[in-house]
């Protein structure tokens, strides 16, 4: 197999010009990278520009507080990245002088670093032969060599590892890496691959067996879970809503939201919300109308949101099952970060208020 050269070449003429190829300061490379995990490139392009312009140094964004952070990173997902983001940047500042490691078990040390980002960081900031396999490569490699196992057992994963490492070239593995990950966003793609215009197509096993299409072969995901959830807009006697931080560990993990939680068993979405406000901040309120419903898919689960307005009747609120909570006016909803459904809440609320006014 020597389909590297072919690569490189047609690397050469086509890369893209993304932000974080301008150039290989490891703190670009390493944000990006992160960024990246999950996530489309025209979708990181604005975040990785912000989040440059607000943090130019991996000591500014050690230096900054967790909120900002995560105000900076609403609407990415995955919002763990963000915290280990800021956990690992406070490593690097405090443990390493503010320098990042150079090789990939130095890398490994760091939170959210894991094989793939070490290996590209590696790679791509420090030119070390270092491999990469995220689902790009793997549909790559799985169609190059016309591989019939399915990708997502750890065998063939171990496998693929090993071919990421044989085939890596010694010369310029940082731009080999990239130039296969992007051979598999632009060219090689999930579904209608361009192999008519492939810089690789002949030496592409799965191209020569026109099997292109059923590569690679993935077992079949069972139904993905849906969970019915009951938020309150709740207002005090001044119109002031409550809105409750998440503990830090756990899905949105330091985002805020309108407290609420999944109903349970039998129990009526109203009496799910008197519960969950119950045991996560100690209060009673009067469930109204409901406000507004939101349709949220996570990566394994989907949810409903179901919005209701509230009265705080009684007990001040309490720090039993939220990081923290606060008493806002409405119109400070944007200076605080939510996830995608509850910012879907925050927009009703304002179109509501702009007919209003
Ligand atoms: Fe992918 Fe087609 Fe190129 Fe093979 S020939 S690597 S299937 S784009």
């Amino acid at each position: 197999m020597s389909f590297q050269p072919d690569l490189l070449a047609w690397y050469d003429q086509h890369a893209a010009d993304l932000p974080w190829r301008r150039s290989q300061d490891p703190y670009r490379v390493w944000l990006s990278e992160i960024m990246l995990q999950q996530t489309q490139v025209e979708t990181v392009k604005p975040y990785f520009e912000r989040f440059l312009e607000a943090f130019p140094t991996v000591e500014a964004l050690a230096a900054a507080p967790l909120d900002r952070v995560l105000k900076l990173w609403e609407g990415l997902g995955y919002y763990s990245r963000a915290r280990n983001l800021h956990t690992a940047a406070q490593m690097v500042a405090r443990d390493f002088g503010g320098r990042f490691p150079t090789t990939v078990d130095g890398l490994l040390l760091l939170p959210g670093v894991g094989r793939y980002t070490a290996g590209a960081i590696a790679s791509i900031a420090y030119g070390v032969r270092a491999p990469v396999l995220d689902g790009n490569v793997i549909r790559v490699f799985a169609r190059l060599t016309d591989l019939k196992e399915d990708v997502s057992q750890t065998t063939v994963k171990d496998r693929l590892w090993k071919l990421a490492e044989d085939w890596l070239p010694d010369d310029r593995p940082g731009d080999y890496n990239q130039a296969l990950m992007e051979l598999g966003r632009t060219v090689c793609k999930p579904r209608n691959p361009l192999c008519t215009t492939c810089p690789i197509f002949l030496h592409c096993a799965a191209f020569n067996q026109g099997t292109q299409a059923q590569r690679p072969v993935k077992k079949a995901r069972g139904a993905t879970p849906h969970y019915d959830v009951a938020a309150g807009i709740i207002r005090d006697s001044g119109g002031k809503l409550l809105i409750a931080q998440r503990p830090l560990d756990g899905l949105l993990g330091g985002l805020w939201e309108f407290p609420g939680g999944k109903r349970e068993g039998d129990e009526t979405l109203p009496e799910c919300l008197e519960r969950e406000l119950q045991e996560e901040l100690a209060i009673q309120v009067e469930v109204g109308n409901l406000f507004t419903v939101v349709d949220h898919a996570f990566t394994h689960f989907r949810i409903t949101l179901h919005a209701f307005e509230c009265r705080h009747l009684s007990g001040a609120p309490q720090r039993i099952g939220v990081r923290d909570f606060a008493w806002i006016q409405e119109s400070q909803l944007d200076d605080y970060s939510f996830g995608k459904a509850d910012r879907e809440v925050i927009k009703a609320l304002q179109e509501r208020r702009n007919m209003l006014f």
